[in-house]
């Protein structure tokens, strides 16, 4: 059997297993879909967003790209978040990285791997911001993971910066952005104490989740809230 085909067998499996515990599942999702939640997460294949936080179809709307970067000008990644935001009034943002992410890896270390080093400036950008606080790590692991971290709250950043975010704030929406870390080592998301609910809060929450950071050691997260 090719590797397609056992693809197609493996999804007959899933719905069948769906159906039989809820025969109507996948009728009343096609009607509409009403998720709370935006993942903004990594391309990578050991991060898959459902299966991370238990949820079914329906529960979450998925942006990824390598990296998990925010760009003020993707209309890709800008239009996953206005029809989010505007139209599906999801409650809250999640940005979500990951330790040992290999974009966060190649812009580290300089590494070219043709068209998408252009992509990964971006996550160099935050590499240079935060040079000083990385050149004071061990290791080339711990350097990576903590970029791997502030790339997290820099993205945040971004997200909350952009107007579709400011005019939701504007008009009073209710709406969190919000930073997480998954470690592929272990399976455990963890929290960044990063949760904004506004502009006025934005650069406190930045600064103290990074101050944070700084202050403990690299993989070592806040448990879960
Ligand atoms: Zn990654």
């Amino acid at each position: 059997m090719s590797g397609l085909e056992s693809l197609l067998q493996k999804n007959q499996q899933w719905a069948d297993n769906i159906k039989q515990g809820d025969p109507d599942f996948f009728r009343r999702l096609s009607n509409q879909q009403a998720p709370e939640y935006l993942w903004i997460g990594c391309a990578d294949s050991r991060v898959p967003a459902n299966q991370i936080v238990d949820m079914m179809p329906g529960e979450l709307f998925v942006h990824r790209n390598v990296a998990n970067v925010v760009v003020h000008t993707d209309f890709n990644c800008l239009s996953v978040l206005q029809f989010a935001v505007e139209v599906l009034k999801v409650k809250h943002v999640l940005v979500v990285g990951h330790y040992s992410c290999g974009g966060v890896r190649a812009a580290l270390t300089n590494q070219g791997f043709g068209l998408i080093s252009n992509w990964l400036r971006h996550v160099q950008d935050v590499r240079d911001k935060y040079q000083d606080v990385l050149a004071t790590l061990p290791s080339e692991q711990d350097q990576l993971d903590r970029l791997c971290e502030f790339n997290v709250v820099e993205q945040v950043g971004h997200v909350c910066q952009n107007s579709i975010v400011q005019n939701a704030w504007d008009r009073g929406q209710p709406l969190s952005v919000n930073g997480f870390i998954y470690d592929v080592a272990d399976g455990v998301l963890r929290d960044l104490g990063l949760s904004i609910n506004g502009e006025n809060e934005r650069v406190a929450i930045q600064q103290r989740s990074i101050d944070e950071l700084i202050a403990r050691p690299v993989r070592s997260g806040r448990s879960p809230r």
